[in-house]
């Protein structure tokens, strides 16, 4: 009798994991996933930056899993605990019996909590969901400073990146590629949107190789972005960000 494997989360983990058992004829696979698709996170920042669609930075899962052959099913379930000593895991609608379990369901942003406002005043793209509201708060901010200026080009706009690793460094490069050629294509003179990089170290990717870091840095100055480095932010607010020596940014 064949055994069951079951794996939560959809991710990279599980589904490499699948990979990897899907033709074995012993087992039956079963994956739970809270949601239809497979995301694409290392992906999010084109999306962002409009060189990308939804579609883009998805996999339907239903259809990944139809690949893999008659073993594997996927259900949408938000699996809410796993009763160890039964072998089952229960979700929102059923239960499944397992034989095996393969829990990859990822991680969650640690907000973290010695900065005040931090959780309510920012954006992340760690979820589909998240990434998504910040593209469309994105753009509805160029459009209302757009409708607000009329050429007198007095609206702030400032986009601030709080961490200058390789994720802080890749979303500043793309937003700001992203509004020079806003203005550019659309020809719009009020081409002040300023991307803010918040390095808490001497420069931004601190630990990588030297090289890196120079042609990184030169790089995101020849796209405006402006880095502040050896600064920690101390306090978020909806519309302003303070620093641990006093300054701060709205
Ligand atoms: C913006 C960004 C860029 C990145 N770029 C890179 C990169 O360039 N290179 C690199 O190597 N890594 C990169 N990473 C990291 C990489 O994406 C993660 O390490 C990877 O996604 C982790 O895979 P995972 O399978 O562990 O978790 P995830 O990919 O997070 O998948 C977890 C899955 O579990 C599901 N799940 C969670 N809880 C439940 C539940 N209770 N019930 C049902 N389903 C559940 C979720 O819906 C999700 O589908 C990046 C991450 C981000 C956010």
């Amino acid at each position: 009798m064949k055994k069951t494997v079951v794996v939560i989360g959809g991710g990279y983990g599980g589904i490499r994991a699948i990979e990897h058992l899907k033709d074995r004829d012993d087992l039956e696979i079963v994956l739970l996933d809270r949601h239809p698709y497979h995301y694409l996170q290392p992906e999010i920042y084109d999306f962002i930056a409009n060189k990308s669609e939804i579609s883009d930075v998805t996999i339907d899962l239903f259809s990944l899993c139809e690949g893999f052959g008659e073993s594997v099913k996927f259900f949408k379930r938000d699996v809410l605990d796993i009763d160890v000593k039964e072998k089952v895991v229960i979700t929102d609608i059923d239960n499944f019996k397992y034989d095996y379990l393969i829990i990859s369901a990822g991680a969650r942003t640690n907000f973290n909590t010695n900065i005040e406002g931090l959780k309510e005043c920012t954006h992340g793209v760690k979820s589909l969901k998240r990434a998504l509201e910040f593209k469309q708060k994105f753009e509805s901010a160029i459009y209302r400073k757009l409708e607000a200026e009329g050429g007198v080009c007095t609206e702030k706009f400032n986009i601030v990146i709080g961490g200058a690793g390789i994720s802080g460094v890749e979303i500043a490069a793309e937003m700001a590629y992203y509004s020079r050629e806003f203005y550019r294509n659309g020809a719009f003179n009020c081409d002040n949107i300023n991307v803010y990089l918040i390095s808490s170290q001497k420069t931004v990717l601190p630990g990588l190789d030297k090289y890196l870091i120079e042609k990184s840095t030169k790089r995101l100055l020849s796209l405006g972005v402006k880095i502040i480095t050896n600064k920690k932010i101390s306090k978020v607010e909806q519309n302003a960000v303070y620093f641990n020596d006093g300054t701060s940014i709205d």
